[in-house]
């Protein structure tokens, strides 16, 4: 019945120059100065930087000044920031890397239960292989609780890895007082801070966190490029071996018209951040109260004020979240269910479970993420379309239709 509906209505389908993008905490479109950026080392500059020739120094020169910015967006020094291929290589290489530098010391290590996968399935392999995992609970709006930390510390707790801020919920966790915790404790830090960098303003020394993993693509630089910051004088094994680059501890030949680009990039979400995050806010609250208001029997997700500038998350009982993505990609809107690792399987998303929802209502879940290019006009046209295509799919629901009749209770 679904796919007859959603077939028929296929010549709504837009352009893709006209769609509505509402999924930014999957990936962002490249901004013109970022490939504007790039382009010379796609072409002309195309030398290697451990060469010693002029391509060679041009090539090295344009990766120190790429260093230099992008270690100045979160207040840290040059020779702590270290280029990675993504996000998840540097959740790998902060985690892995401190748990077989640090294993004779101890096997323990802290996380949180809403993590990226980039994260949980890193840990998951080192249970596998000798180490022991706490995964501290969320409270209903996503956050850790700091008690718990406290009492989940051992004497052989090597690392606390806990995210910034959660990509599907925007839950932001208090990462300055985990930071205070973990140095009281002497345990090393991580902070997988991908969905953070750009929405909340991020100053690695006043927060005091050990190490710090970002993604270019998160915020409008290229795919294919993340940074992990470690913080001078960290014991870190490698995580790639081969040649001397990154000062020897990340080996590869130096993606650097990608890195250019992610400097670009991190400059500029990092530059006007507090006029950006005032803007966004503003957008995200109209769809957020618009939804309240429009919707019934809808909850948001995550926490009110804690949250990500940029992400919406709602559940709608009686409803499914594919039906409701199919539909709102008819109207030409690009949203997600929740985490993109999550779609096309079955399972609710963990971090909905770990906020207490029941399945049920878990998989009626809706993530819109507003970005840089996100207009009043596109959250207007996404409050006018959403209604009726929640009121469609649970105008199918016998379950809805019962409560309507007010046979049954909610
Ligand atoms: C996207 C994302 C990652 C992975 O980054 P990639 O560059 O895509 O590998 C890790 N953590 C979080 C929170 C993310 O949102």
């Amino acid at each position: 019945m679904f796919f007859e509906m959603f077939f028929l209505g296929t010549k709504e389908v837009r352009g893709m120059a006209d769609r509505i993008y509402m999924d930014n905490a999957a990936t962002t479109p490249i901004k013109k100065e970022v490939l504007d950026a790039m382009m010379p080392y796609l072409t002309e500059e195309y030398g290697n930087a451990s060469s010693i020739y002029a391509q060679g120094r041009s090539a090295k020169s344009a990766l120190d000044k790429a260093r230099e910015t992008a270690a100045t967006a979160i207040g840290a020094k040059a020779n702590e920031i270290y280029f990675t291929s993504c996000g998840s290589e540097a959740d790998n290489w902060a985690i892995k890397g401190a748990a077989m530098g640090w294993k004779d010391k101890g096997r323990h290590i802290i996380s949180s239960a809403i993590e990226h996968h980039a994260v949980l399935h890193t840990l998951e392999y080192l249970e596998k292989n000798g180490f022991e995992v706490t995964y501290l609970p969320v409270d209903e709006f996503g956050m850790i609780r700091l008690d718990d930390l406290k009492k989940a510390i051992r004497e052989d707790t090597i690392l606390i890895t806990i995210m910034f801020a959660n990509n599907e919920i925007g839950t932001i966790e208090p990462i300055g007082e985990i930071a205070k915790i973990a140095k009281e404790n002497k345990i090393l830090f991580h902070t997988d801070a991908v969905q953070a960098v750009g929405h909340v303003k991020i100053d690695v020394k006043e927060l005091g966190v050990d190490m710090l993993s970002i993604s270019a693509h998160k915020i409008y630089g290229p795919k294919g490029v993340g940074a992990l910051y470690v913080r001078n004088g960290i014991k870190l094994d490698n995580f790639m071996h081969g040649g001397a680059q990154e000062r020897a501890r990340r080996a590869g030949t130096e993606n650097v018209a990608g890195i250019v680009g992610f400097a670009k990039a991190l400059k500029l979400a990092t530059d006007d951040i507090e006029e950006n995050i005032e803007k966004l806010t503003t957008l995200r609250d109209m769809l957020i109260d618009g939804i309240s208001e429009r919707i019934p029997f809808c909850r948001l997700n995550g926490h009110r004020t804690q949250r990500l500038c940029n992400n919406v998350n709602f559940s709608f009982e009686f409803i499914e979240g594919e039906s409701l993505l199919l539909m709102l990609d008819m109207k030409g809107v690009s949203a997600s269910s929740g985490s993109a690792c999550t779609s096309g399987s079955l399972d609710p998303s963990h971090v909905l479970l770990s906020i207490g929802l029941k399945h049920e209502i878990a998989h009626g879940s809706l993530r819109l993420s507003i970005g840089d290019f996100t207009t009043k006009e596109e959250i207007e046209y996404v409050l006018d379309v959403l209604g009726p295509i929640v009121q469609r799919l649970r105008d199918m629901s016998p379950l809805y239709e019962e409560i309507e009749r007010g046979i049954r209770n909610v």
